[in-house]
């Protein structure tokens, strides 16, 4: 699994933002506060450049505005090669692109300065701990909010009423068929 590009620890006292050696150092506190309650915050970013019409209009533009400078660029380029020269021609189609920018983050709240302490115990292990961390805490949620665990294939369902096999202990219709089929 990927890991996350940024990992923030934010006291929910003073909701000052530190880093995993930060909280560290400060032993699972808040070095401003001594605050003992954290939220953490893991994200993913994905960068990528694209070419929009706006881009391709002003690529059009730029190479209309630079037209004429080539074209006199072009005397000169055949004479310095005449005379053996080293000039090459400073001008060529200018792509414009448009970065763009995406950002995944998973959360987590009242987290207490002991389990924070842990997490960063050891800077190597950072973002693998806070990663199963964070994902046990998400299935504890699930969980808080009713769910079940399937009978059948192990996965947490939320039960509701007016799917008969997800009060009979099953998360799918596919999973209740199987339960009856499999000895
Ligand atoms: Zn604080
Ligand atoms: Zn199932």
């Amino acid at each position: 699994m990927r890991y996350p590009d940024k990992i923030e620890f934010i006291c929910e006292k003073c909701q000052l933002t530190s880093g995993a050696n930060q909280v560290r150092k400060g032993l699972g506190r808040c070095s401003r506060c001594l605050g003992e309650s954290w939220t953490i915050n893991a994200s993913w970013t994905d960068t990528w450049s694209e070419t929009t019409a706006g881009d391709v209009l002003k690529s059009v533009f730029a190479t209309l505005l630079l037209l004429p400078i080539m074209l006199l660029a072009v005397p000169i380029f055949l004479l310095s090669a005449l005379f053996g020269g080293d000039f090459s021609l400073p001008f060529g189609l200018s792509i414009f692109k448009t970065k763009r920018k995406s950002t995944n983050q998973r959360t987590a709240e009242g987290v207490s300065s002991e389990t924070v302490r842990n997490l960063t115990l050891e800077p190597s292990s950072v973002e693998s701990r806070v990663l199963s961390y964070l994902s046990l805490r998400e299935q504890q949620d699930l969980s808080d909010s009713g769910a079940q665990t399937c009978q059948e294939c192990g996965s947490l369902y939320v039960p509701v009423r007016e799917k008969s096999w997800t009060m009979a202990g099953y998360c799918s219709k596919a999973c209740a068929a199987n339960s009856q089929t499999s000895p």
